[in-house]
């Protein structure tokens, strides 16, 4: 019977005697009156959980920070009262409110010390429902969890070349530059632009012209690090996020792009290879920069500008207006 689902119970002595031998079973973790941190060190591994918790913790308000914890985790929180008033008694109505209304998903009520074997049968069958409901929840919710990082990572993708688009760019730069600032660390980005990429298509035709921005694609995320990551802008345009690297470093790796790209043609097909280059603007993060990136953004797009209207097939550092 031993739950797929980690069940954790947490209350005072006398709470986790009184449950032990309904949760024995099911593998259950007891937990002595823990702090709300040792709580959630011990629920953050799992995916989904199922928790019990005495009156007194969902009182102190326990629920709320383990369901919020991690967008990745779901917590389904059960409140047991082993020391209900009598059933239709306007306190036990409220006790039952109050618990509900501090985020437990359900309420369980257990007699102070049943007495006959027939009631003892009857709580467990009791626990068994309430944990079967649990387990049915958190199955549905991981299943929309797995169904919504399928389609995040649709949304974030580009089909043809599979990088990353413009919009994980948005959010990618974002985070970047929040962690650049509270870590000190610099963050540099340069905008790729494949040079008169349109006589591509028009001498060899669209097809040929996806290939080559597949393969453009895969040589540049196999040249970079790992802590880099590479994005489709939009068309022919690529946008490169540098982590920990200052400006001098970043001018330095888009020459060696602008390098890898235009020295070796690509292999379109048997017959066909063409060779291809790039134009790059550089820019890095500095303080009076905004937070979403746009300014940044901007001055590596003007440096891919200058780079364009210079001659092409080179690197414009914007931050130090040389290639
Ligand atoms: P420049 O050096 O000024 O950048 O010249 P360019 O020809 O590269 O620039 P332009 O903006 O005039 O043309 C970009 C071309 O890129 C036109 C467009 O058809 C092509 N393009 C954009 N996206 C794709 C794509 O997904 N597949 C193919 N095959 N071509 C694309
Ligand atoms: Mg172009
Ligand atoms: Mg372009």
């Amino acid at each position: 019977m031993k739950s797929d689902i980690p069940i954790v119970v947490a209350g005072g002595r006398p709470f986790l005697a009184r449950l032990e031998p309904y949760l024995q079973p099911w593998g259950a973790v007891s937990c002595e009156s823990p702090t709300l941190d040792s709580l959630l060190k011990m629920l953050k591994p799992a995916r989904a959980s199922i928790v019990l918790l005495s009156p007194p913790l969902v009182e102190q308000d326990y629920v709320e920070p383990l369901k919020n914890q991690s967008h990745l985790t779901v917590v389904y929180c059960i409140a047991v009262n082993t020391t209900p008033l009598p059933r239709y008694n306007l306190a036990a109505i409220l006790t039952e409110v109050g618990l509900l209304t501090q985020g437990a998903d359900a309420y369980l009520e257990l007699l102070p010390c049943p007495q006959t074997a027939a009631l003892i049968a009857a709580e467990h069958q009791l626990f068994q429902a309430y944990l079967e409901v649990a387990k049915r929840y958190l199955a549905q919710h991981c299943h929309l969890m797995t169904a919504n990082d399928f389609l995040s990572s649709i949304a974030l993708a580009d089909p043809l070349t599979t990088l990353s688009n413009r919009r994980a760019l948005e959010w990618e730069l974002t985070r970047q530059i929040r962690r650049a600032q509270t870590q000190g660390t610099p963050l540099s980005l340069l905008v790729l632009d494949v040079d008169f990429f349109k006589a591509v298509n028009d001498n060899h035709g669209h097809q040929a012209g996806d290939r080559i921005l597949q393969l453009l694609a895969q040589r540049l995320r196999n040249y970079l690090r790992r802590q880099d990551a590479v994005f489709r802008y939009g068309g022919e345009e690529f946008v490169v996020l540098l982590k920990n690297t200052d400006n001098e470093a970043a001018g330095a790796i888009a020459q060696r792009l602008r390098a890898l790209i235009g020295d070796h043609p690509f292999a379109v097909d048997r017959d066909l290879h063409l060779t291809i280059t790039l134009s790059i603007g550089v820019a890095t993060f500095h303080m009076g920069d905004d937070r979403e990136g746009r300014s940044l953004f901007q001055r590596a797009d003007q440096g891919l500008f200058e780079a364009k209207t210079n001659g092409r097939n080179q690197v414009m550092n914007a931050d130090q207006r040389t290639g």
